[in-house]
């Protein structure tokens, strides 16, 4: 297993784990770019977003349903926040698990890249 992700997700690598379920675990960004920087992943690998199957897309309004839920105990849910799925290269996805960003606890800067 020479996923990061996974090895997260089965314990292997330490992490900052905030939430776990079943099917997700969140954790601290270990760089963060905001004062709140979590990471949504599913716990199976999943390269990418574009490595979705039909089956798989009730996966992603779970990780979201998560995410609105961290907001709140990161204290973001009022002023706002950003999630942001980076897929491939040109999207600038690093690790190639499937996983949603959540950022937060400052002003973003109003650009997509
Ligand atoms: P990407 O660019 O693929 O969308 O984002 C990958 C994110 O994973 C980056 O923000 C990076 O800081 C984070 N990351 C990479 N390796 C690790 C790790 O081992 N632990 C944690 N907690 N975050 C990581
Ligand atoms: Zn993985």
């Amino acid at each position: 297993m020479d996923c990061i992700f996974c090895q997260i997700a089965a314990g292997i690598v330490p992490a900052d784990i905030l939430y776990q379920d079943e099917q997700v675990i969140a954790f601290r960004d270990i760089n963060p770019q905001a004062p709140a920087h979590l990471l949504i992943i599913p716990k199976r690998h999943i390269p990418s977003l574009a490595h979705l199957s039909e089956g798989d897309l009730s996966l992603i309004g779970h990780m979201a349903s998560v995410a609105n839920r961290l907001t709140r105990s990161e204290g973001v849910s009022e002023k706002g926040y950003r999630l942001v799925i980076n897929c491939g290269e040109w999207g600038g996805q690093l690790v190639p698990h499937l996983h949603m960003h959540l950022i937060g606890g400052r002003k973003l800067a109003d650009k997509l890249g």
